[in-house]
């Protein structure tokens, strides 16, 4: 689908990602065994696969919105409307790419880790890509790109300026719908566009303040590759950047702190402080890096959450 949805005056967007995935899930896990297939969504979306019924060279009907695998939604704090209903912005996004620059900007890997949790809770591939590898850069750099690597995470150093990774970068872009994020001046524009050369898509979230002060956001858009797969502009990223991973999900979230999860002395374990936490002693004996249980401190305490 083609269709971009708009909206105005939103000063301020609280968002609802993938909420509806799992109850989609659950309904699906729950209909299974009432033997009736999952439902349809009712509200066609960018993204969106449908049933197309020909009738003739130039025209079709739409019968079937398919089964989404995931949504991406907005919903507006002050309507009460949209807290029942909320407005898919994407249906069927799988793929995350987080840039980040080897060097200038130098890379926070706090960004990093966070945004890869959001991933684990929403059920997105991750794909981290460090840009601007033509720069200079400390040796630390190449030390924990390694460590994402051992964690299960495709890295890849990229290079917009040579070239280099672009290729590589571009076949895990194939057959996938894919949203680029990262702080700004890390390259995203210029690797999209060593990807696609003229594509002219939004790669950083703007908001066109308006005469009363007001910001307006417009829907997503979805932009084929030549390649195979699509690109999804930024419209999509405040709804990532604000979704909020309940405490309870979190240590689930950083993937190499699963197997030790259930073996804390306290079942409500924070692993924050307690005694007899396997996590915090997973990190003494340096099997879990000191700076992701960080990353999860920070993220727990709501600072980065
Ligand atoms: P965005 O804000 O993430 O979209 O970043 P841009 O694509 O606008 O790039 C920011 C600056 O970094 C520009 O001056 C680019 O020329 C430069 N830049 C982008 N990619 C590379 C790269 O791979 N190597 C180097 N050396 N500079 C790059
Ligand atoms: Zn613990």
């Amino acid at each position: 689908a083609q269709a971009a949805t708009r909206s105005k005056g939103r000063p301020r967007a609280s968002v609802n990602v993938y909420q509806l995935l799992r109850e989609e899930r659950e309904q699906s896990k729950r209909s299974k065994s009432e033997e009736s297939g999952p439902t349809s969504p009712t509200r066609i979306s960018v993204g969106d696969y449908v049933k197309l019924r020909r009738l003739d060279e130039q025209n079709g009907l739409i019968e079937e919105i398919l089964p989404r695998q995931s949504e991406l939604s907005r919903k507006d704090a002050g309507s009460t409307a949209e807290k029942i209903v909320p407005q898919t912005l994407l249906a069927n996004l799988d793929q995350v790419v987080i840039v980040l620059a080897v060097a200038q900007p130098e890379p926070h890997f706090g960004f990093l880790d966070r945004y890869l949790a959001i991933c684990e809770a929403t059920r997105l591939q991750a794909l981290i890509c460090l840009n601007k590898a033509d720069l200079p850069h400390a040796s630390a750099i190449e030390e924990a790109a390694e460590q994402y690597r051992k964690l299960g995470y495709t890295l890849i150093f990229t290079s917009a300026h040579t070239g280099e990774g672009i290729e590589e970068l571009r076949a895990h872009l194939k057959e996938h719908t894919t949203l680029f994020t990262g702080p700004s001046g890390v390259g995203k524009s210029s690797l999209v566009n060593a990807l696609e050369p003229g594509m002219d898509i939004r790669t950083s979230e703007v908001s066109e303040a308006t005469g009363k002060g007001r910001h307006t956001t417009t829907g997503s858009r979805l932009y084929p590759l030549s390649g195979g797969g699509w690109l999804a502009d930024s419209a999509g990223i405040r709804a990532l950047a604000a979704w909020n991973i309940p405490a309870e999900e979190l240590a689930w979230c950083f993937v190499e702190f699963r197997p030790y999860l259930g073996e804390c002395l306290y079942n409500d374990c924070t692993h924050i402080n307690e005694e007899g936490c396997a996590i915090l002693q997973a990190v003494e004996d340096g099997v879990v890096a000191e700076s992701r249980h960080k990353s999860y401190v920070r993220m727990y305490m709501g600072e980065e959450r």
